[in-house]
């Protein structure tokens, strides 16, 4: 049999795969839902992912892989004695068809000789088989309801039951469940999507490079699946450590009370039915604490997990217009934000991380959380994101206006206009409305420096991870991303704008460094691109990160380029190091009107 597709080669798909990893840590969240057309992979990713399950020791000649460490005191084929004989192996990927059985998916009990022999005369299903694995189930909305219902009680029990006739047999069945299913044929039961934990929509990249990438190794694993495998062996041995190391450390993870009581406002905020989706989302963060090494959940741990758990849990109004349940999630989560910086802050607000905790200096060259760069203006929100301050129908109130249309009563102020006149009464021209802000999602668009005075010494290194955790940034704010970089004789459009990151980290992983620096055609290309850009999405706000130290060698002078960038948010990071230091970056960042950050206080702790 070929090596099954290596989980480290998918393209894109991140909340599909940190799904599957979470729940691959912690099965109790409750199993993951795969919505998504054919084509966009769900199927390679989850048979990817049992790749990654750690091996397991089991009781030899159980039918029902008893832990030989703890076996199932109910083991149909147990009791176990000490020192019976044990077997290694992988953990077992169980692929139900939809036409099975119940019998099939339970096991069959045959009453006559169960009466004469006892147990040993049932013959375990695939509940018994995925015990300890991972159970998948491809297109789950089309299996019979009370089959779905069998697995979901499994599922969320931990045991499967059969009985006949007044004899039953039960054992262990601790699996990860997996469904996936194609929105086109047919929605499942709204109590089918709430059973499970996470819930993740996937789709194929709309972005001509991404999609290219998703081809380009699809063909070189048909033409060498072992070969193909073997290139990515590090990194999936790397993950399945990781998932092994998460699951030790999940138990002494703490959920503060601070961030138990923010799980509860968003629920309650979002409009959940029921706890059920609380404890998701605290199952799901405590989670995220431990894949990410953490001892304690933090702010970003919950908003993380809340993404993954509640966008198909809200208490569904007939009146709303379908598919705004992400965009009213972002919002609620906005409205959470501790540290919300002030309208008219500026483009980088000093200060502590967003949980208030201090964050240790990262490592050279590693990614750390940067701060975060958003425009100065206040927009007129188009895409719910994370980023930037925004106008939006939903959100904070700042203020109230003349009606637009838009707002809701903001009663305060229509009585104050009332009074204003010297009426008790309000009239229909006292009338108020709220106005709102949220955060919307921008295009950022780096403009690297990749030229010979920025590779000296190292900095090449300290340069690239401050794009990178920039890009995970953008990434987490659901920003659009594009890239630009400048040195030798020209400037190149590296990454097209796209909603794909993982792209943007590849490519910049391959940046060639070296040569001349003509800082004035990076500009131009910079230009170029946000004028691209501003007719295919006329609403979605730029933001140009401009990464220099500013020294221009080789063609026109940059600032002859500024006006062309005229009306453009921009922040210059100012990369100049050494004793001697000729504030070039700043002095560009003054004729761009932009902000400028040294290099050395991108990281929040610095
Ligand atoms: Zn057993």
């Amino acid at each position: 049999m070929p090596a099954p597709y290596p989980f480290s080669a998918v393209v894109g798909l991140a909340d599909l795969r940190l799904a599957l990893l979470l729940t691959a840590v912690n099965p109790a969240i409750g199993g993951v839902l795969v919505r998504g057309e054919k084509g966009t992979a769900k199927s390679t990713v989850v048979r990817a992912l049992a790749a990654l399950l750690p091996e397991l020791d089991a009781v030899g000649g159980c039918r029902f892989a008893c832990d030989p460490a703890a076996p199932d005191p109910e083991c149909p084929d147990g009791p176990h004695t000490r020192g019976a004989a044990v077997i290694h192996r992988r953990s077992s990927l169980v692929e139900l068809p939809v036409g099975a059985t119940e019998d099939r998916v339970v096991g069959t009990l045959d009453i006559q000789r169960a009466l004469a022999e006892g147990v040993k005369a049932y013959e375990p299903g695939l509940l018994a088989t995925a015990h300890r694995g991972l159970l998948y189930v491809d297109e789950v909305n089309l299996l019979p309801d009370h089959l779905v219902d069998l697995l979901l009680d499994a599922a969320a029990m931990g045991r499967a039951h059969v009985e006949r006739d007044g004899v039953s047999v039960k054992h262990a069945a601790r699996f990860l469940l997996v469904g996936t299913m194609n929105p086109e044929e047919g929605e499942p039961r709204p109590q089918l999507v709430d059973r499970f934990g996470l819930v993740v929509s996937v789709s194929s990249p709309d972005e001509p490079a991404p999609r290219a990438e998703v081809v380009r190794r699809r063909l070189a694993y048909d033409a060498d699946p072992d070969g193909f495998a073997a290139r990515w062996a590090a990194e999936d041995a790397l993950l399945a450590r990781q998932i092994t190391g998460a699951r030790e450390r999940l138990s002494t993870v703490e959920l503060p009370d601070g961030e138990l009581d923010r799980i509860a406002r968003i629920c309650l905020a979002y409009g959940v039915d029921g706890l059920r989706a609380d404890i998701v989302v605290a199952r799901a963060a405590l989670t995220l604490a431990a894949w990410h090494g953490r001892g304690v959940v933090t702010v970003e741990d919950v908003k993380d997990a809340a993404r993954l758990a509640l966008p198909h849990r809200r208490r569904r109004d007939p009146l709303d217009p379908p598919g705004t349940d992400e965009e009213r999630l972002e919002e609620t989560l906005s409205n959470e934000d501790p540290d919300p910086e002030p309208p008219d802050g500026g483009g980088v607000p000093p200060g502590p991380s967003e949980d208030g905790e201090t964050q240790p200096p990262a490592a050279p060259g590693q990614p750390y959380r940067p701060r975060v760069l958003t425009l100065p203006k206040t927009g007129e929100r188009a895409h719910a994101g994370r980023r930037s301050l925004a106008y939006a129908r939903r959100g904070r109130v700042v203020g109230a206006r003349l009606p637009q249309g838009a707002g809701a009563p903001h009663l305060p102020a229509t009585l104050r206009a009332a009074a204003a006149r010297g009426s008790r009464t309000v009239a229909p021209a006292d009338l108020r409305e709220a106005v709102h802000v949220g955060r919307e999602a921008n295009l950022v668009l780096f403009v690297v420096d990749a030229s010979g005075s920025m590779a000296a010494r190292q900095r090449m290194t300290t340069v690239k991870a401050a794009v990178l955790s920039l890009l995970r940034d953008a990434y987490q704010r659901r920003d659009r991303v594009g890239m630009i970089t400048f040195r030798g004789a020209g400037a190149d459009e590296v990454l097209p704008p796209t909603s794909s990151h993982e792209v943007g980290v590849q490519r910049l992983a391959r940046l060639g460094t070296g040569g001349r620096t003509p800082l004035a055609a990076g500009l131009e290309a910079a230009a170029r691109t946000l004028r691209a850009e501003r007719r295919r999405d006329p609403r979605r706000r730029p933001l140009l990160v401009l990464v220099t130290d500013g020294r221009n060698t080789a063609g026109a002078d940059p600032l002859t380029v500024v006006p062309s960038l005229a009306g453009t948010a921009a922040v210059v990071v100012d990369c100049e190091a050494g004793p001697v230091r000729l504030g070039l970056a700043r002095r560009l960042a003054t004729a761009l009107d932009a902000s400028c950050v040294p290099l050395a206080a991108l990281g929040r702790a610095a």
